[in-house]
């Protein structure tokens, strides 16, 4: 009885690791799961749904935006994994429920239904609302370059830089179509978020007019990443070793913004 029950546990145990590897290599590698595939570029894009060229568009867009970056590397290559309603985005669910797209690795994980020929996809998580696509991609990649740059060890799920040093620089990159456009305002755009913080219940707040609501660090770390890098022109490897908390930019940003307001208006 002893030596079948010593079997049995030692099966179990060996099945557990075949299938604790197996998720681990779908998880890290998931293009082999997926029936359509196309290379375009630096890009390696998969799908089980049709893949259309109205995606090149897009991803040229986002690649435009990314070579702005300091993070940039010429070489690196990407997967983008379009894996709405796939088994994948089901196994990649059980890291957190969410999210309308991830990084992981060399890929670029979208999870949500798109429309690439609107430049579009479609969040679920707090509530429905509709994404910029290039946007989302050009996060997603610079995510993948931190973690090419400064290696997985630092910028991993579990351990990472505080969230205003981890997505204030993604949403900088990625917003500067909407930051260099002519009417945009840095002083009005702080204003706008902390009246913003002020009526908010919890962390989420509505980052764009009619657009959706994101945890508040996304936007107030791409307000500080603004400040830092276009007013104080620090580069983002300076704002990775500075030690100064957030706090005290934060309230150094906030100084910033009054004297510049009363400035312009004497
Ligand atoms: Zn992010």
């Amino acid at each position: 009885m002893k030596k079948k029950f010593k079997i049995f546990f030692k099966r179990t145990l060996l099945t557990l690791f075949i299938v604790i590897a197996a998720l681990t290599a779908f998880i890290l590698f998931p293009q082999l799961l997926f029936a359509n595939k196309m290379e375009y570029k630096k890009f390696k894009v998969c799908s089980n749904d049709k893949i259309t060229n109205d995606i090149k568009i897009v991803l040229d867009d986002a690649m435009h935006l990314v070579k702005k970056s300091e993070l940039y590397d010429s070489s690196y290559k990407y997967n983008i994994i379009l894996c709405h309603n796939s088994f994948y985005n089901k196994i990649d669910d059980l890291l957190g429920f969410g999210p309308a797209a991830r990084s992981r690795l060399h890929n670029v994980i979208i999870k949500v239904r798109i429309d690439p020929k609107s430049n579009l996809a479609f969040a679920t998580f707090p509530k429905q609302c509709e994404v910029d696509l290039t946007y989302l991609f050009a996060h997603e990649m610079i995510h993948c370059l931190q973690a090419k740059k400064y290696g997985i060890m630092k910028f991993n799920p579990f351990r990472h830089p505080e969230f205003w040093k981890l997505e204030g620089y993604p949403e900088y990159i990625s917003r500067r179509p909407q930051l260099l456009s002519k009417n945009y305002s840095l002083v009005d755009e702080i204003e706008r978020y902390t009246d913003l913080k002020n009526k908010a219940t919890g962390i989420w707040i509505l980052t764009e007019e009619g657009g959706c609501e994101m945890p508040d660090y996304y936007y107030k770390g791409r307000l500080m990443m603004e400040y830092l890098m276009d007013i104080k022109h620090l580069a983002y490897d300076q704002i990775l070793k500075d030690t100064v908390s957030e706090n005290t930019i934060f309230k150094e940003m906030i100084k910033w913004k009054d004297s510049t307001k009363k400035f312009s208006k004497t």
